[in-house]
């Protein structure tokens, strides 16, 4: 479980406003919920033959015997609520959440034990409208975030019927192999067998090449379901490629389920994954509400917006360097009207006094590409030096009462 360090906030941010502005203008509300929940309902929303549930959550019993986990994902929490507080009624319901996940998982590079997610569900929608929207929404949210080299596999895991046939067709083909799976895939293969098309192990991998393909086990209705959507995205120009091996790890899935990922985070890629969950809503005590949805990982996010997007937008416009015990209130006093007068000007003093050698050695560290600097005689002349710190532009005099104009002006330009 990680801190989020200062250096990094601004990063998160940035990915915190973009998904929030990007989902108002596709008509999601927010919505939060509890972290801790009862694990029943993880155990029935996610599936006792999962890893998630058989063996990366945190449970506990707390002080009456309620066996409580923490979420280790957010769509079974945002079921609950959504039944529980009856908001389908305006169906479709467009939510989005945003927050801390736990598993106790191998940690790794782009896997923790506690990490965030952003998600976004859609309820009482079935068709792959709703599904082929979610997915220019990602796009969206990538371009606004500066993120490229994003790709987007897609599948179709067809209805429970056709999966079931598709299932033991599977376990007969891999049964013959046994001897020469992995030991998670050979616990897998009487649990629950496609999650072993989802195996990391490249030699698992090689067996699965002849493997039976779910797709050919789908139905007219699934075929046309996943053609329409495949329609849909090339009307949007969202590019896309088919794996038929694509599964998720989590067993509600049905029909569309897709995967964005990248090369550039070694292992881990994978920055966003969902699909469609028809059966979910009715597992968990509702009516047969159609749903789909997808969840990002926000510190994968985060790490390929380093090494993507734009350096710090959070530094300080301008450093107040102050030479003198003398200039010190009234210097304070001067970034303090600046924040009131020009608007989204990011000021930060120097504290603590200090030499003008250390002093600057702040500001620089500070990411400001200006340092205002305040002497007692020129304070007492009205007159202030701009220093810039990050340019060969030097230094220029400006009179206090042209302090203001001459920031807004420096906003003005930068945006
Ligand atoms: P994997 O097969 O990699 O374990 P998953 O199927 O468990 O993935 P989801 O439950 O679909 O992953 O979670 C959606 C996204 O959340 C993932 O694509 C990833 O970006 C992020 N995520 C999941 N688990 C972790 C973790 N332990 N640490 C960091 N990010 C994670
Ligand atoms: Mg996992």
């Amino acid at each position: 479980m990680h801190d989020v360090l200062p250096s990094d906030m601004h990063l998160w941010h940035k990915l915190e406003s973009t998904v929030r502005d990007v989902f108002a203008g596709y008509g999601f509300s927010e919505i939060r919920v509890p972290i801790v929940e009862k694990t029943e309902l993880f155990a029935r929303a996610i599936g006792d033959a999962t890893d998630v549930v058989e063996k990366e959550m945190y449970t506990f019993e707390d002080r009456n015997g309620d066996l409580l986990s923490l979420r280790p994902e957010g769509t079974a929490g945002v079921v609950r609520a959504v039944l529980q507080n009856g908001l389908l009624y305006a169906a479709p319901v467009r939510l989005w959440y945003m927050g801390p996940m736990f598993r106790r998982e191998r940690p790794q590079k782009g896997r923790t034990r506690q990490f965030h997610q952003v998600g976004a569900e859609v309820f009482g929608a079935a068709g792959p409208d709703a599904d082929a929207e979610l997915l220019v929404m990602c796009q969206r949210i990538w371009r606004q975030l500066g993120l490229h080299d994003l790709r987007l596999e897609v599948n179709s895991l067809g209805t429970s019927d056709e999966r079931a046939n598709y299932r033991e067709n599977l376990h007969a083909f891999l049964t013959v192999r046994k001897d020469r799976l992995d030991d998670d895939s050979v616990r897998r293969l009487e649990r629950n067998p496609l999650r072993i098309l989802d195996s990391k192990n490249p030699s698992v991998q090689a067996i699965l090449e002849d493997a039976p393909v779910l797709n050919d086990y789908l139905g007219d209705e699934s075929r046309r379901q996943f053609s329409g959507f495949q329609r849909l995205l090339d009307g949007f120009g969202v590019a896309y490629t088919v794996n038929p091996r694509l599964v998720r790890g989590l067993d509600y899935y049905s029909h569309t389920v897709f995967e964005w990922m990248t090369d550039n985070l070694g292992a881990q890629g994978t920055v966003c994954a969902g699909g469609r969950y028809d059966g979910l809503v009715e597992i968990q005590g509702g009516k047969p509400w159609p749903g789909v949805g997808f969840a990002m990982g926000q510190e994968r996010l985060v790490e390929l917006m380093r090494s993507q997007a734009e350096p710090d937008g959070a530094a300080p416009h301008v450093y107040l360097v102050m030479a003198g015990e003398g200039t010190v209130a009234g210097g304070l006093q001067l970034a303090e009207k600046l924040r009131k007068e020009v608007e989204g000007i990011r000021v930060q003093s120097n504290l603590g006094g200090g030499s003008f050698k250390s002093q600057f050695k702040r500001a620089d560290r500070s990411g400001a590409p200006l340092a205002l600097v305040l002497g007692e005689d020129e304070l007492s002349q009205g007159q202030v030096t701009i220093k810039h710190l990050r340019s060969d532009s030097g230094q220029e005099m400006v009179a206090l009462e042209d302090l203001q104009i001459w920031f807004r002006n420096y906003l003005c330009v930068l945006n």
